[in-house]
């Protein structure tokens, strides 16, 4: 590998995991969205893969300008240019119905004559769409774009363009590594298959080119290629909106591996943050119903108990005491779940404590999101402190090394 661009070690061990990654890539049927330069030249781009709809009947896109399609696999042109004003695509046995336009494939590829004209539900794209067809003739919609603009649409979306300036180049960097990470990830157990990540919560909120202000994208291009890992390696840099008051461990909450930088830190920074508290209030039936939801199996609910808990108080096991064929049971479940099952938006973390209070269940907690990783009112408040973004990522990713992951679609053109 003649890599001429390196300045250090760290570079290079950046470079052979994404080189890696993109030459392993090029020989599956992931290679059509790989540059074809990439395998020896460390300079081209990174490209990710976005779900904007999921296994849908039916797809719409739109675009003010002509595209062309191309078969997915090798890319090769199936039509000329087309008009893509309000256009509907359906799938059946015989293959793609865009527009009125008949395809006999399984995936293809709209290419906007003019960068950033795609849309989808009245947000506009940068990159390409990809359409694939499964065995039930549902449809999938996915975005392939740069990473960097994929990093620029995540950070208007998940902690607002007007932030301070430090705060919006922390997001990025950590933003940019939960990607590729998740990348990394995906092509190695091809669990989604024909995406990496999903536009929402389960993944990074990601709402293309909405929000995306000129600070945003200055904050992109001052952290350009610039990724956290830990000894060498990237790692997946989670983050959340309000931590109140301490982070939580990424093998606590999730089951990753157990290592210095998400091993969760206490946070003066986010004490005073709008989100820190909260409380939520369920009648009994409206509980149980809920409940019920995750556990089929759930009889009359009787009692709710916390059974195991973090040292910083974020719930790990809540025991559901209830009465099923006359005798009472105890069932347990996860705090994530417990929270998930009631209304990840009323209770806004699993930093709580549960009362019977009036004749309702009442839970009182700190924070807002998972807890672990960067938490964005803190990182907040360090940037309006005049502190850089690299004293908040070592602030909440302790041991965590900034290094150049890959090298940018734009450098060295
Ligand atoms: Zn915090």
């Amino acid at each position: 590998m003649r890599t001429p661009r390196l300045r250090s070690l760290a570079v290079g061990a950046a470079l052979a995991v994404v080189l890696a990654l993109v030459a392993c890539a090029a020989a599956g049927p992931r290679a059509a969205f790989l540059p074809t330069a990439a395998a020896t030249e460390p300079r081209a781009g990174v490209e990710i893969r976005v779900a904007l709809v999921e296994w849908a009947a039916v797809a719409t896109f739109d675009l003010d300008g002509p595209y062309w399609i191309s078969r997915l696999t090798d890319d090769q042109p199936l039509t000329r240019d087309l008009d893509g004003r309000k256009t509907e695509v359906k799938a059946s046995d015989k293959g793609f119905d865009v527009g009125g336009v008949l395809l006999a494939e399984k995936e293809i590829r709209l290419h906007p004559r003019a960068p950033a004209r795609l849309k989808h539900a009245g947000i506009r794209y940068e990159g390409t769409f990809h359409l694939v067809r499964n065995n039930k003739n549902r449809l999938l919609l996915v975005n392939q774009v740069d990473l960097d603009a994929y990093t620029r649409g995540v950070i208007g979306a998940e902690i607002g363009a007007s932030s301070a300036r430090a705060a919006l180049a922390a997001q990025a960097v950590a933003a940019r590594t939960y990607a590729l990470a998740r990348m990394e990830d995906e092509h190695r157990t091809r669990k989604l298959k024909y995406f990496d990540v999903y536009p929402d919560e389960r993944s990074q909120v990601y709402k293309g080119m909405a929000n995306v202000s000129p600070n945003v994208s200055k904050a992109v291009e001052e952290t350009q290629g610039l990724v956290l890992q830990f000894r060498g390696k990237i790692f997946t840099a989670y983050f959340h909106s309000t931590c109140g008051g301490a982070t939580d461990s990424a093998h606590d909450v999730f089951g990753d591996a157990d290592i210095p930088p998400l091993a969760g830190v206490k946070d003066p920074w986010c004490d005073r943050a709008t989100l820190a508290d909260w409380s939520a209030k369920f009648t009994p039936k409206e509980m149980e119903d809920r409940l019920r939801k995750e556990e089929a199996d759930l009889g009359e609910l009787r009692d709710l108990k916390i059974l195991d808990a973090r040292p910083s108080g974020r719930v790990l096991k809540v025991g559901l005491v209830h009465v099923k064929s006359g005798s009472e049971r105890t069932t347990k479940m996860s705090g994530a779940a417990f929270r998930l099952a009631l209304d990840g938006d009323r209770v806004k973390s699993t930093w709580f404590t549960i009362e019977r209070r009036d004749g309702k269940w009442v839970l009182s907690g700190h924070g807002w999101g998972h807890g672990v990783g960067m938490c964005q009112s803190g990182a907040q408040r360090m940037g309006q402190k005049g502190m850089d973004f690299a004293a908040i990522l070592r602030f909440y990713y302790p041991q965590g090394e900034l290094a150049k992951g890959y090298v940018p679609a734009l450098e060295g053109k």
